[in-house]
């Protein structure tokens, strides 16, 4: 499913729909050149959820987390493992985390992503972008299906 980005702005309104989704457990892979959007996206689900602190790229750290009133919301940027397995992962695949994987491409150990969203960002111009939202497994093609009857 494509969906267009004109401004920062409308990647805001794309995340809030994302989010209002959202109910623990999930884990949405988020691929697409620097600059793309990728943790401008992830900005807007925190701001949707009402978290806060400020979201800033978890490039050195790998990953951090950000409390929320349902779950808390995990966000991975997988950019520096550049195919290193990434083993603490798995410490946070539950219901009690929703998991943003920047740069899933990189990731060695894939084998817990059986059933994810995948998110592809493609830079169009300076303020836009196509958003690709695709679903792998049950659970995230209904998750897609009732986003497409709420966009
Ligand atoms: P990534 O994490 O993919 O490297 P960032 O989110 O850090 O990308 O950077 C995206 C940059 O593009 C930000 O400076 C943001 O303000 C800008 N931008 C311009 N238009 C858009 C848009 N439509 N959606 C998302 N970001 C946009
Ligand atoms: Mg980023």
């Amino acid at each position: 499913m494509k969906i267009k980005s004109k401004n920062e702005q409308d990647t805001y309104i794309l995340a809030s729909k994302i989010a209002s989704l959202l109910n623990g457990g999930e884990i949405i892979l988020l691929n697409g050149d620097l600059g793309a959007g990728k943790t401008t996206f992830v900005k807007g689900i925190a701001k949707a959820l009402n978290i806060n602190e400020v979201v800033t790229s978890p490039t050195f750290t790998l990953l951090k987390t950000y409390s929320s009133e349902k779950f808390t919301l995990v966000h991975v940027d997988a950019y520096r493992l550049d195919g290193s397995s990434f083993d603490e992962l798995y410490d946070y695949l539950n219901n009690d985390n929703v998991i943003f994987i920047e740069w899933s491409s990189c990731l060695a150990n894939t084998d817990f992503l059986q059933e994810y969203l995948s998110i592809s960002i493609t830079y169009k111009s300076k303020n836009q972008r196509e958003f690709d939202i695709n679903a792998k497994g049950k659970r995230y093609l209904s998750f897609l299906k009732e986003f497409d009857h709420n966009v």
